[in-house]
């Protein structure tokens, strides 16, 4: 198998202080790799970046990433170091476009000049825009609605031509809702400021939020708020390590979704975390929040066919009880 010998080998992951990337670090540690990090913490925190070495700079800066190509021997690069609002990428689309898309070019020509050619991508749901069909499979229509989507979906675009002409072996995995924490509370979410939903209730459980406000009541669901994919993030970084074999063994490029396929309300969401946390969870209802589709739901057959991904975290209660014990254990 040639990725025995690549563990030799280091992989770069970017973004690695970050939620997703954080536990993309220990799942690769756990399985004997060699990790460095590279980050500049606008949105990472130190904290989260265990184990290895942190590299604290932009994966833009070409005197950087010169450097540490040729100071490590790196087998593969996951890129996680990405803005992810998509309100936030609508009030400044510039933003988004030079951190999610410049930086990559940055990146991408550095590893082609260094002939490093694996490359995992963290893409997202949000590059199908409004769903035609549900469940979501990897040949829905791709029609971002938002600039955050618009500049995911620019990468995976550019990442097929660098794969057409430099021979760029890659997977693009399309994330539905990441949620809960590692089962030793010790890395988890810590978004400032805090927009996803499963962090702020279980904020509120803590006392640290008044209330919940719930975006829209009246979605065509079941109780009326909208229904979402959640899966956890270790399930997530699992994922990635099966593509990033996969990759080494020979396997086309592909593009993959990653959910549950599992769908939950929003109010489901709060009352599971009521049930989780035992504690109440005081709800206000809000206007529904601009650009969310009613339902999002993954159909993951594709990368369960393909690399025998099996989610472990397979029920909302887990990924929330993950997420009770990181956020209990971090109040402060
Ligand atoms: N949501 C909510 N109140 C909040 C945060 C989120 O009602 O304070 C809803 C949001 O409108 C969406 C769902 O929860 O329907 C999941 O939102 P989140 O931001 O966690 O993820 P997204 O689906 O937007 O990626």
């Amino acid at each position: 198998m040639i990725g025995f010998f690549m563990k030799a080998k280091t992989i770069l992951v970017v973004g690695g202080a970050g939620y997703i990337g954080s536990h993309m670090v220990r799942q690769l540690i756990h399985d004997r790799w060699k990790v460095v990090i590279l980050d500049n913490l606008s949105t990472g925190n130190r904290r989260l970046a265990q184990g290895c070495e942190l590299v604290e700079g932009n994966l833009g800066d070409c005197h950087l990433l010169e450097n540490l190509f040729t100071e490590h021997s790196i087998a593969a690069v996951m890129h996680f170091a990405a803005f992810s609002q998509v309100g936030a990428s609508v009030v400044n689309p510039l933003q988004y476009y030079q951190n999610n898309l410049a930086e990559t070019v940055t990146l991408l020509d550095t590893m082609v000049r260094h002939e490093v050619l694996y490359f995992i991508f963290s893409s997202t749901a949000a590059v199908y825009g409004e769903p035609e069909f549900t469940p979501i499979t990897e040949v829905h229509p791709c029609q971002p609605t938002s600039p955050y989507g618009n500049t995911k979906m620019a990468v995976e675009r550019m990442l097929a031509d660098c794969a057409a002409a430099y021979g760029l072996k890659y997977a693009a995995l399309r994330y539905f809702n990441a949620a809960g924490a590692d089962d030793s509370a010790q890395i988890g979410e810590m978004h400032d400021p805090e927009t996803h939903l499963i962090p702020i209730v279980l904020k509120v459980a803590l006392g640290q939020i008044r209330n919940i406000q719930v975006f829209g009541t009246d979605y065509p669901t079941k109780d009326g708020t909208c229904i979402r994919d959640y899966v956890h993030v270790n399930d997530l970084a699992q994922a990635h390590l099966l593509a990033l074999q996969a990759l080494f063994d020979g396997a086309s490029s592909a593009v993959y979704n990653l959910g549950s396929s599992n769908g939950y309300t929003v109010k489901e969401v709060i009352q599971k975390t009521e049930q989780v946390t035992g504690r109440k969870i005081p709800v206000v209802e809000a206007p529904r929040r601009p650009g969310d589709p009613a339902v999002l739901i993954a159909s993951s057959e594709k990368i369960k066919r393909d690399l025998g991904w099996i989610p472990v975290y397979n029920n909302l209660e887990q990924i929330i009880q993950t997420a009770w014990n990181w956020h209990r254990k971090h109040v402060h």
